[in-house]
């Protein structure tokens, strides 16, 4: 999604080199070499196109912006607008802003316009950028606040509709007239500031209320995008200011002062265009306030702040455009208690009864509050001269100060209210104050159903870094892995754990989850040969539960185990609650009975079909499988609980051994432990083996029918961490992947969040700790893996002696390791990471690190926990895959260091 121009690398290269050349020849040439160079940093030749449209309501309407108001409009001061400047650098990459005399873009009508523009001028997402001036004098377009907030009359919700629906239309036909415009000229940046902004969150005896604040932090920059057509004629200035356009709170439609900064401009400059971006100003009201007349004289100071620009040298902005928008999971608090939901809904305050009800309702329906927020973040790069970051939501200044002091290099111009305005987006410090940016304004929006929790800046800001980064990668070393994305058409596909395998065929076969209680995990088989993927079927489906309205079966977590060609494989719930930070069985919505229970199933790869082989007892998910092909015996550890279940194919006999490790990952404190992902068989005298929390090594034995300690050696190791077994977010002392390396009769296998590769003899019940199997910078750095489980993509190559193991490694900004969230309750990422391809040849006892992998468009691979290695040494996982903004789960392949063809 980020677009490169490697002629922009090499027009720099040469450059250099001409410096170079130059400083050796003497220093009389130098002023050429300067004139060269100016020269050439003025060579984009841009496109700017630009288009306006009148949105003042042609009714009487209901204004957005203050809870108070008791009556709809009357009459306006002058008109909204809604202004369009497109812009296309010389490689044909197009971004166009939309802003408005609006109070906020939602999220739904953003996604509409982003499929229409899609689809009627091919503009991509990252393409477009919205903003709104968030004036509180203009109509209510978001029916949600119509009816929650302010118990408007029907026909008031209708007109607010109508309206959204119009403007919906208008906008579409002006981005298409401001493409259509598209002219060459030249961009430049410039900057100068206004003071009219003033912090708004006073501390007093009752916590922080809105009032002036003097000495609260401020962002009075005027950051200003110039356009000029090719003889230096101004075309339009696009000019920011982070500030609450609230100097009115009356009845008549108005811009506020960024409505009249931006008259007062093109009065001044006939023929231009003046366009106003919302800053950081969530925090920030105009001070003094409540007249006409201050909001004039705002507007014509923030005016002059523009014009104080125009007089400054001027930065001219070279190409190339490169274009990020993204989503980050943003979380939120931990949702009250029903019974609290309860007593909160008997609150005579109408607002906080109100949510309460709304929680309630959404406790019900779905069987759990959601917390999380899917946040938009957007980076328009233009080479190396300006960093354009657009924030959704009311972002309070901190973040505009923040990134501007961490962002190194090129200006930078943080817009805030930009693609979706759902709330207020605070900062850590002002969420440890608290107030109304950090809490009370949740109850009046309606769009969270908690605040946001500490991470919200650290998460933001760090999103921030990866997307500007992204743009600086063509600039960097170019990784020698590369990761192709494939696509399977599972748009709604989650990331996925194991639920791979190659077959015998040389085809791989793979299964991608999904978190929805409706809609399960599907098969799926790509052909290396034909490059085609075809659909297997629905894993539901393939257990007799299409129609049986039960939750479904959301994932295939284990791998695929051939035998007489059929795949040997089992099911898992993907549909969970957070309960206490920690994942549970997903409480079935109405009309759905819970999961029933994962099976154990077979594919026929010749036949093409799925058999049902059983299903396990307690409505459990079978989290943990291996197969003694030998035997004809498949064994399995059931989530959340931890039964050791074994099916025996000949005899069509289901058996449950009972829990292995007290209450498994449903017990609490004491009876808490995680759960093992891995079963290995010793194929020789058809024992499986397992670990505990705890660190015991467990055999089943096949002679026996019963499950032993294994006597001598134990997982607790110095080296492997130290553990408390009965607390969440990590495996212990678990042993994460294994796999058994027939010429040695031995287990080889990696402890999670270490990172050690081991050695486990059966015979002698010893485990010696080989090497560290991290990647390199991980091994340096001494650090624990970043996913808090450690990685499962651990399996021998085709030559069957070197461990093919895809892990983490850290990453650097500026210098600095980035981190993230320290501790966690769940298997997760704990922070950005690079995707390394580590191996290990067991015979030569040799490690290799191949370094990180990155998809073509510089992107990383994410949240991998899968491995199968095809025919030809061809590595494919299971990964995040961003495309166009959208995230989803899908098989990726990398080119193996040993690729045979
Ligand atoms: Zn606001």
């Amino acid at each position: 999604m980020m677009h490169v121009q490697t002629s922009q690398i090499w027009t720099q290269a040469q450059r250099y080199l001409a410096t170079l050349l130059l400083c050796a020849f003497g220093t009389f040439v130098l002023p050429q070499a300067d004139s060269h160079a100016a020269a050439s940093q003025t060579q984009t030749v841009w496109k700017a196109g630009l288009a306006r449209v009148v949105i003042t309501p042609e009714h009487s309407m209901w204004m957005a912006g203050y809870a108070a108001r008791t009556k709809p409009s009357e009459g306006k001061v002058h008109d909204l607008h809604a202004k369009a400047l497109a812009l296309e650098d010389d490689g044909g990459t197009r971004l166009v802003i939309v802003t408005a005399d609006l109070i906020g873009f939602p999220r739904e009508f953003r996604n509409q316009m982003e499929k229409d523009l899609r689809r009627r001028f091919e503009l991509r997402p990252q393409g477009l950028l919205l903003n709104a001036s968030h004036t509180h004098s203009g109509p209510e377009l978001r029916t949600w606040r119509a009816t929650q907030t302010f118990d408007l009359p029907p026909e008031q919700i209708e007109l607010s509709k109508q309206y959204s629906e119009d403007l919906q239309g208008k906008l579409i036909e002006l981005v298409g007239r401001a493409i259509e415009d598209l002219a060459p000229a030249q961009l430049s940046y410039m900057h100068a500031r206004a003071g009219f902004a003033m912090n708004r969150r006073l501390q007093t005896e009752r916590g922080y209320t809105i009032a002036p604040n003097a000495d609260g932090p401020v962002d009075h920059a005027v950051p200003v995008l110039r356009v000029d057509d090719p003889n230096g004629q101004l075309r339009a200035v696009l000019f920011g200011y982070a500030c609450h356009n609230t100097t009115l709170d009356f009845y008549q439609f108005c811009g506020d002062y960024a409505g009249f900064a931006q008259q007062y401009l093109e009065e001044a400059h006939p023929g231009a265009a003046a366009m106003f971006i919302s800053g950081c100003g969530g925090d920030q009201n105009p001070s003094p306030r409540r007249t006409l007349e201050w909001a004039k004289q705002h507007g014509q100071a923030l005016a002059n702040g523009v014009e104080a620009a125009l007089l400054t040298r001027p930065r001219p902005l070279r190409g190339p455009l490169r274009l990020a928008l993204e989503e980050v999971t943003l979380d939120l608090a931990e949702p009250p208690s029903r019974e609290q939901l309860r007593q909160q809904a008997q609150s005579a305050d109408k607002y906080e009864q109100r949510h309460a009800e709304d929680m309630l309702r959404e406790l019900e329906e779905k069987g759990g509050i959601r917390t999380t927020y899917p946040y938009p973040v957007q980076v328009a790069r233009f080479g190396d001269d300006l960093t354009m970051i657009g924030l959704a939501g009311e972002v309070v200044v901190d973040y505009s100060l923040r990134l501007k002091a961490e962002l190194a290099g090129p200006p930078v111009w943080v817009a805030g209210y930009c693609n979706d305005v759902f709330g207020y987006v605070p900062s850590e410090r002002v969420l440890q104050e608290g107030g109304y940016e950090a809490r009370g304004a949740v109850l009046y929006y309606g769009t969270i159903a908690t605040p946001f929790a500490p991470s919200v800046e650290n998460l933001i800001v760090r999103k921030v870094h990866e997307l500007v980064e992204l743009g600086n990668r063509p600039n960097s070393t170019p990784a020698k892995l590369v990761a192709r994305a494939h696509n399977s058409g599972f748009a709604q596909a989650h990331d996925s754990y194991n639920g791979m395998g190659t077959g015998s065929d040389g085809k791989i076969y793979y299964a991608l989850s999904s978190e929805s209680y409706e809609v399960g995990a599907q098969m799926f088989c790509y052909d290396p040969v034909a490059d085609k993927i075809e659909h297997l079927g629905d894993i539901t489906e393939a257990c007799g539960e299409k129609d049986s309205r039960t939750i479904v079966q959301g994932k295939v977590h284990v791998n695929f185990v051939e035998r007489d060609g059929k795949l040997y494989f089992a099911t898992h719930v993907g549909y969970y609650s957070i309960i206490e930070g920690m994942e549970k069985i997903g409480i079935p919505p109405q009309g759905y009975k819970p999961y029933p229970g994962g099976h154990f199933l077979a594919f026929d790869m010749a036949a093409r079909k799925f058999e049902d082989l059983a299903k396990v007892p307690h409505g459990e998910g079978i989290l943990s499988m291996t197969m003694d092909t030998r035997r004809g015996r498949l064994y399995g550890l059931t989530w959340p609980t931890g039964y050791f279940i074994r099916y025996d194919l000949a005899a069509k006999e289901l058996k449950d051994l009972g829990p292995i490790s007290r209450q498994g990952e449903n017990g609490k404190g004491e009876n808490y432990r995680t759960l093992c992902r891995s079963l290995v068989v010793d194929p020789g005298d058809g024992s499986c083996y397992f670990t505990t929390g705890d660190g015991d090594i467990l055999r089943y034995r096949y002679d026996r029918d019963s499950i032993e300690a294994v006597e001598g050696d134990a997982m607790r190791k110095d080296y492997f961490g130290l553990y408390d077994p009965t607390s969440p977010g990590h495996m212990a002392y678990n042993w994460r992947q294994t796999i058994w390396y027939e010429p040695e009769k031995v287990v080889y296998g990696v402890h999670g969040n270490s990172g050690y590769l081991f050695r486990f003899d059966p015979r002698t019940g010893q485990v010696e700790v080989l090497d560290r199997m991290t990647s390199l910078p991980s091994k340096r750095s001494a650090m624990f893996d970043q996913f808090s489980y450690g990685y499962l993509g651990f399996a021998l190559g085709p030559d069957g002696r070197t461990i093919h193991y895809l892990t983490g490694g850290p990453v650097y900004a500026g210098g600095r390791r980035v981190t993230g969230k320290t501790k966690t309750a769940m298997g997760e990422s704990k922070g950005i990471e690079n995707l390394h391809l580590v191996t290990y040849d067991i015979k030569a006892a040799k490690y290799a690190d191949h370094g990180p992998i990155f998809f073509e468009n510089g992107r990383r691979p994410a949240y991998v926990n899968s491995i199968t290695i095809g025919k030809d040494g061809t590595v494919y996982t299971l990964s995040r895959v961003t495309e166009e903004g959208h995230t989803r789960a899908d098989l990726i392949s990398i080119k193996g260091p040993f690729r045979s063809n």
